[in-house]
């Protein structure tokens, strides 16, 4: 195990792991198993007893995350929705909670058609709006739901302001960090009371795997997640938990490259003939661009960005890609593009979609490791076949 004190890219490579004891295996095995031999009844060798409680590679997993969080312990599940789920398995019918109005969409789908019915109720507010998310409270909050940079426009909520809204609420804050990573911004420390990941994208960062994890501060939280991680049951897979180990020893040296690439593409699009309006963390012009630089160690690698000509001129920029995919999710070491309006966002009502701006120009970029020229020099050719009719 490593120490707290050591600094992020150490942790990335080492928190949470140490030689396997029994053969001095230098990474964590695939403890590819379901039970644990027990020395006498109630006896344990280790405290494992079995795999839906708890397994090696998972735990440590777990303390890799947590660390990398700033956190104390993590909670993995075998998704980013099973997380989530996960924390509104801590409330009960009656108890409202805050979303922020663009929540990932799998976010609102499970408050609209899963928690709804069994009377957990939601609204959906700005959050870059502080009176509006004050105002949003009622006595029945227990809990705030934030997420930044929101998907797919990019807004960027103040942790620590509505973390002390939810808390002078009497609320939990919870802070979806998937879009930012460990690496760019730690919602902890500002006051978020658990973090939660979707480690499909920037952890695992390889669109190899499905995987969530929670992280906490907080002891008695941790109990009660724990609990319902075992009692509920969604865990990931001893496989999944080693990939995730071997992404997140990476994950330092791949958000630099994303956040330089992306920065780059960024400046490159703005102003150029075809496009209307770049939506980028980092540039000048962002509406929360200081919130971001204070709040954030880089701006990502995600822009999004509505091209002149709406839908015809989106779909022919994204046929036109070769080096970006035309495909859902992000995070990943190549390149990904999208179409909120058609994919992501499809399920989002059209004028709820107008409001949050979403229109049928807006793509969405993921923008991988791969050299930024080759990058650029494609989103220009299909820039000029988009512009051509
Ligand atoms: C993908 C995503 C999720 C859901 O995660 P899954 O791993 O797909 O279940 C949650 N929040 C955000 C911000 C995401 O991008």
């Amino acid at each position: 195990m490593s120490g707290e004190n050591q600094k992020f890219a150490t942790r990335c490579i080492h928190a949470g792991q140490s030689p396997d004891p029994t053969t001095g295996a230098i990474m964590t095995p695939i403890y590819q198993t379901s039970t644990y031999v027990q020395t006498s009844p109630g006896e344990f060798i280790e405290n494992y007893d079995y795999s839906r409680s708890a397994n090696p590679t998972r735990t440590a997993l777990e303390a890799n995350v947590a660390s990398l969080e700033g956190g104390r312990h993590g909670i993995a599940f075998a998704s980013g929705v099973a997380s989530l789920a996960a924390c509104i398995h801590l409330l009960k019918s009656g108890d409202h909670v805050l979303l922020c109005d663009d929540v990932y969409g799998g976010t609102f789908r499970m408050f609209n058609n899963v928690f709804a019915q069994l009377g957990i109720e939601f609204s959906r507010v700005d959050m870059t709006d502080l009176d509006a998310t004050r105002a949003a409270m009622t006595d029945k909050t227990k809990l705030v739901w934030l997420e930044t940079p929101t998907n797919p426009t990019l807004k960027i909520v103040d942790i620590e302001a509505v973390a002390q809204i939810a808390h002078d609420g009497g609320a939990l804050c919870v802070a979806d960090n998937t879009f930012a990573s460990p690496y760019l911004q730690n919602p902890l420390a500002l006051g978020a009371d658990i973090v939660s990941h979707s480690c499909t994208k920037y952890l695992g960062g390889h669109s190899d795997l499905v995987g969530g994890i929670l992280v906490t501060a907080d002891a008695d939280l941790a109990d009660k997640l724990h609990y319902v991680q075992n009692a509920v049951g969604a865990v990931p897979a001893p496989m999944d938990c080693f990939l995730l180990l071997r992404s997140t020893k990476t994950l330092h040296v791949r958000m630099e490259r994303h956040c330089e690439n992306a920065e780059r593409i960024a400046e490159w699009l703005t102003g150029r003939k075809g496009i209307n309006k770049v939506i980028y963390p980092g540039l000048d012009n962002h509406p929360q661009h200081k919130i971001a630089t204070r709040q954030m160690r880089g701006f990502g690698g995600m822009i999004t960005m509505t091209l002149d000509g709406g839908l015809p001129a989106s779909r022919r920029f994204l046929e036109s890609l070769q080096v970006f995919s035309l495909a859902e999710s992000l995070g990943g070491v190549e390149s990904l593009v999208e179409h909120p309006a058609i994919m992501t966002h499809a399920s989002v009502d059209a004028d709820k979609r107008a409001a949050l701006g979403i229109d049928d120009g807006l793509v969405r970029l993921s923008c991988g490791i791969e050299d930024a020229d080759d990058l650029i020099a494609d989103i220009e050719q299909a820039l000029d076949a988009a512009n051509a009719v």
